[in-house]
């Protein structure tokens, strides 16, 4: 990595919305060179730190679409603390296979999952008030909020996760391989 520009730690907050925490396992395998960064970010709010709070941050790394209203209240909460707010892998970008449902109504797919399906034994569709409510489609990021980057791939392999932070640091703008 080059020298970096700033002096300061850059601040990092990530999580995941309609994801399975692979785009988070692939950040994490950035291995050696992880350790070499932290000499120049901080994670914060993150399922890596266990840090709940939003808080002001310059990158805010997004896996996951946006599945329900929770997803949607952080993703607001994102975009509102980070100044870079990227969309990691394809259910960020394209809402991935959480938007297979998409040919559905909500209610059909309740009633598949809950109802009718196979498997089920007790049927009863949850129905919690502190449940989030699914949203009628899972949507991409970009629908809902401006993003700055997007990170392809299911999951984007480490060297973009390497890229994109380095060029942050290098206040450039960053370069990814094709796929
Ligand atoms: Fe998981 Fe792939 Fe979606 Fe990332 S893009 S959250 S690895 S399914």
């Amino acid at each position: 990595m080059s020298q970096a520009t700033s002096t300061r730690k850059i601040r990092v907050a990530t999580c995941s919305l309609a994801g399975c925490f692979g785009c988070h396992m692939s950040l994490l395998d950035m291995d050696e060179t992880l350790a070499s960064l932290v000499e120049h970010i901080e994670f914060r709010r993150s399922p890596l730190t266990d840090i709940k709070a939003h808080e002001p941050c310059d990158i805010g790394l997004i896996e996951g679409g946006l599945c329900n209203t929770e997803n949607a209240e952080t993703l607001h909460e994102f975009r509102k603390h980070c100044r870079i707010q990227v969309a990691v892998g394809a259910c960020a970008i394209n809402g991935g296979v959480p938007a297979m449902r998409n040919a559905l109504n909500v209610r059909q797919c309740l009633e598949e999952s809950y109802l009718s399906g196979v498997g089920v034994v007790c049927p009863q569709i949850p129905d919690d008030p502190e449940l989030p409510r699914l949203l009628e489609k899972v949507m991409p990021l970009h629908q809902a909020v401006q993003i700055d980057y997007f990170l392809a791939g299911c999951p984007p392999p480490a060297a973009a996760f390497v890229e994109l932070i380095t060029a942050i640091l290098e206040q450039r703008e960053p370069h990814f391989a094709p796929p």
